[in-house]
């Protein structure tokens, strides 16, 4: 018996000229995910993706890898037969024997779309399920609500069987809407927020801020774990090490304690933005959300991008914080993001934060600072690092 994957399309079907473009994109990266699990034909007809191992491989890992590949809603693992009806019956009773054994309710559901083949859709339907019926009079029939859903497409180049898909990731495939940077920290936010946006095509770099001897090695270890879990699902990415400790202490030296957090805050957006810039971003990505800590009031937020010029995009921005833990936590980040190790955010805090700052005292303070110079060291000392 032969075993495949068919994989549905989300948004994709959607794009009119650009699908084309946007299937390839996901071929590849479906293929650059698999790659090390054997070697498989990847190929897109009729609007659905096959993949098809070229031998042995384990397809249950397969199917785990492809699961956080975005750009596919469903993921059904299937047995191809020819398009004849016994062939049909007798695949759905060797690939769903455990299946068909074990549940209680069942429904068989047909898709014709090889017009020339003699039954239609229902007549599949009723002829297949009620010869697994007499196979296995246990089963009941349940046509709204069936434990066990079996699937017949009969399509242009053979004919499957398969049963309850499985969700994909759903969104659209990485790269096909450009890149972004993502600043991240060591928390639960920002990881979910990088999820996000590559859920909807972009492909990600990220960027860190450390201020060593203030935060240790195993915070910078922290973070490339974050980005390696993140890159289940966004492929290979970068991540670019920031050295901080000088502007956070020229800062603490220079500057009015309560303002700390903000200046700081926006140079690590002048610094993200000159490193996007760079490596072809077209957007900065935080896991701020809206009134969650002083510097993030509408007021705070204002003042902390008020220089960029790429749009910063904020993904979690209208989420309470445990509607962003349910996500890393289905995304497998949330138990490192709760390791106790320090951020450089929350070196030199502020006692009396200021939630309602003004621009023109941000723009005030930071006269006594050498901003271009402290930017421009930062970046020259910047370490990239490959996930
Ligand atoms: P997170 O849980 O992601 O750490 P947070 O709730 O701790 O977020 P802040 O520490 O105020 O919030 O940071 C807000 C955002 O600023 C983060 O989500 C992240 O995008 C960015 N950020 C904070 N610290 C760093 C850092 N050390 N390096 C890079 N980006 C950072
Ligand atoms: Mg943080």
């Amino acid at each position: 018996m032969k075993e495949i994957l068919l994989l549905k399309l989300g948004e994709i079907v959607l794009k009119g000229l650009n699908r084309g473009t946007f299937e390839k994109r996901l071929m590849k990266n479906i293929a650059w995910r698999i790659r090390d699990l054997g070697e498989f034909k990847i190929y897109c007809m009729q609007s659905t993706i096959y993949v098809e191992p070229q031998g042995e491989c384990d397809m249950s890992y397969v199917e785990e890898r492809i699961s956080r590949v975005f750009g596919i809603v469903s993921i059904c693992r299937a047995a191809e037969c020819e398009k004849n009806m016994d062939a049909i019956f007798l695949t759905a009773t060797e690939f769903l024997k455990d299946k068909l054994e074990s549940a209680k309710t069942f429904k068989v559901d047909a898709k014709r779309a090889d017009k020339s083949f003699p039954k239609k859709s229902p007549e599949i339907c009723m002829e297949i399920g009620g010869k697994l019926h007499d196979l296995y009079p246990h089963l009941s029939v349940d046509v709204k609500n069936p434990e066990l859903l079996i699937k017949v497409e009969v399509r242009d180049r053979a004919a499957f069987v398969h049963a309850n898909p499985r969700p994909g990731a759903g969104g659209m495939p990485v790269g096909a809407n450009g890149r972004a940077a993502l600043l991240l920290s060591g928390g639960i936010d920002s990881p979910v927020a990088g999820y996000m946006i590559a859920k909807r095509g972009v492909s990600l770099m990220g960027i860190h801020f450390f201020s060593y001897p203030y935060t240790s090695e195993r915070a910078k270890q922290k973070v490339i774990e974050l980005a390696e879990k993140v890159s289940a699902y966004t492929g290979k990415m970068y991540v670019a090490m920031v050295p901080f400790t000088k502007i956070q202490e020229e800062i603490r030296d220079k500057c009015d304690e309560d303002l700390f957090t903000l200046i700081m805050r926006r140079f690590m957006m002048r610094i993200a933005e000159k490193i996007a810039i760079k490596n072809d971003c077209k957007a900065l990505i935080t896991g701020e959300s809206l009134g969650q800590v002083a510097s993030q009031t509408m007021e705070a937020l204002g003042v902390t991008a008020s220089m960029c010029t790429l749009p910063v995009l904020r993904p979690v921005i209208g989420m309470d914080k445990e509607e962003i833990v349910v996500i890393s936590r289905k995304i497998d980040t949330f138990e490192t993001s709760i390791l106790p190790y320090e951020d450089c955010c929350t070196v030199f805090t502020p006692k009396h934060p200021k939630t309602k700052p003004r621009l023109c005292d941000l723009e005030a303070a930071e006269t006594a600072l050498d901003i271009d110079a402290l930017v421009e060291e930062a970046i020259v000392n910047t370490e990239f690092v490959e996930i």
